[in-house]
Protein backbone atom coordinates (compact mmCIF):
# COMPACT_ATOMS: atom_id res chain seq x y z
CA UNK A 1 0.00 0.00 0.00
CA UNK A 2 1.06 3.63 -0.50
CA UNK A 3 -0.37 6.84 -0.70
CA UNK A 4 -1.57 8.88 -4.19
CA UNK A 5 -1.08 12.38 -5.04
CA UNK A 6 -3.43 13.16 -7.50
CA UNK A 7 -5.64 15.65 -9.63
CA UNK A 8 -6.21 18.82 -7.09
CA UNK A 9 -2.18 19.14 -6.13
CA UNK A 10 -1.99 20.17 -10.25
CA UNK A 11 -1.12 23.95 -10.28
CA UNK A 12 -1.47 24.02 -6.47
CA UNK A 13 2.09 22.49 -5.58
CA UNK A 14 2.06 24.56 -2.22
CA UNK A 15 4.02 21.57 -0.49
CA UNK A 16 2.16 21.52 2.68
CA UNK A 17 2.84 17.57 2.16
CA UNK A 18 6.38 17.77 2.39
CA UNK A 19 6.97 19.35 5.37
CA UNK A 20 4.78 16.48 7.17
CA UNK A 21 6.27 13.38 5.79
CA UNK A 22 7.96 11.36 8.26
CA UNK A 23 10.23 9.91 5.54
CA UNK A 24 10.77 12.15 2.78
CA UNK A 25 8.70 10.35 0.13
CA UNK A 26 7.27 13.81 -1.33
CA UNK A 27 9.10 14.96 -4.38
CA UNK A 28 8.83 17.02 -7.28
CA UNK A 29 10.40 19.40 -9.43
CA UNK A 30 9.43 23.23 -10.21
CA UNK A 31 8.75 22.29 -13.59
CA UNK A 32 6.74 19.18 -12.69
CA UNK A 33 2.78 19.38 -12.70
CA UNK A 34 2.07 18.04 -9.46
CA UNK A 35 3.92 16.48 -6.45
CA UNK A 36 4.07 12.98 -6.18
CA UNK A 37 4.66 10.25 -3.46
CA UNK A 38 7.53 7.53 -4.08
CA UNK A 39 5.50 3.90 -3.17
CA UNK A 40 8.24 2.48 -1.71
CA UNK A 41 9.21 4.28 0.62
CA UNK A 42 5.55 5.66 1.52
CA UNK A 43 5.13 4.13 5.28
CA UNK A 44 0.68 4.95 5.21
CA UNK A 45 0.91 7.28 7.80
CA UNK A 46 -1.70 9.82 6.58
CA UNK A 47 -0.27 13.15 7.93
CA UNK A 48 0.21 14.76 4.24
CA UNK A 49 -3.58 13.85 3.96
CA UNK A 50 -4.76 16.23 6.11
CA UNK A 51 -1.58 18.91 5.51
CA UNK A 52 -3.10 18.73 2.13
CA UNK A 53 -5.40 21.67 2.05
CA UNK A 54 -7.10 20.51 -1.50
CA UNK A 55 -7.44 16.71 -0.65
CA UNK A 56 -5.41 15.92 -3.42
CA UNK A 57 -3.82 12.73 -1.07
CA UNK A 58 -5.66 9.36 -1.26
CA UNK A 59 -4.96 5.81 0.03
CA UNK A 60 -4.16 3.98 -2.74
CA UNK A 61 -7.34 1.73 -2.39
CA UNK A 62 -9.57 4.99 -2.00
CA UNK A 63 -8.51 6.83 -4.82
CA UNK A 64 -12.10 7.92 -6.36
CA UNK A 65 -12.52 6.34 -9.44
CA UNK A 66 -11.87 9.10 -12.21
CA UNK A 67 -8.31 9.16 -10.32
CA UNK A 68 -6.83 5.56 -10.22
CA UNK A 69 -4.41 6.30 -13.21
CA UNK A 70 -2.74 8.60 -10.40
CA UNK A 71 -1.39 5.65 -8.44
CA UNK A 72 0.62 4.92 -11.70
CA UNK A 73 1.65 8.16 -12.69
CA UNK A 74 3.23 8.52 -8.52
CA UNK A 75 4.77 5.52 -9.62
CA UNK A 76 5.95 6.03 -12.66
CA UNK A 77 8.04 9.15 -11.39
CA UNK A 78 10.49 7.51 -9.73
CA UNK A 79 11.45 5.32 -12.28
CA UNK A 80 12.76 8.19 -14.65
CA UNK A 81 15.68 8.39 -12.18
S1 LIG B 1 1.23 8.84 4.13
FE1 LIG B 1 2.90 9.49 5.49
S2 LIG B 1 4.69 8.48 4.65
FE2 LIG B 1 3.15 8.42 3.05
S3 LIG B 1 3.54 10.23 1.82
FE3 LIG B 1 2.02 10.79 3.36
S4 LIG B 1 3.20 11.67 5.02
FE4 LIG B 1 4.63 10.51 3.74
S1 LIG C 1 -0.20 19.54 0.16
FE1 LIG C 1 -1.58 18.85 -1.48
S2 LIG C 1 -1.62 20.51 -3.00
FE2 LIG C 1 0.12 20.86 -1.62
S3 LIG C 1 1.83 19.92 -2.72
FE3 LIG C 1 1.03 18.37 -1.31
S4 LIG C 1 -0.48 17.20 -2.51
FE4 LIG C 1 -0.04 19.09 -3.64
Amino acid sequence: MTHVIAQPCIDVKDKACVNVCPVDCIHGKDEDPQLYINPHDCIDCTLCVDACPVNAIFAEEDLPSEGKHFAQINADYFKKG
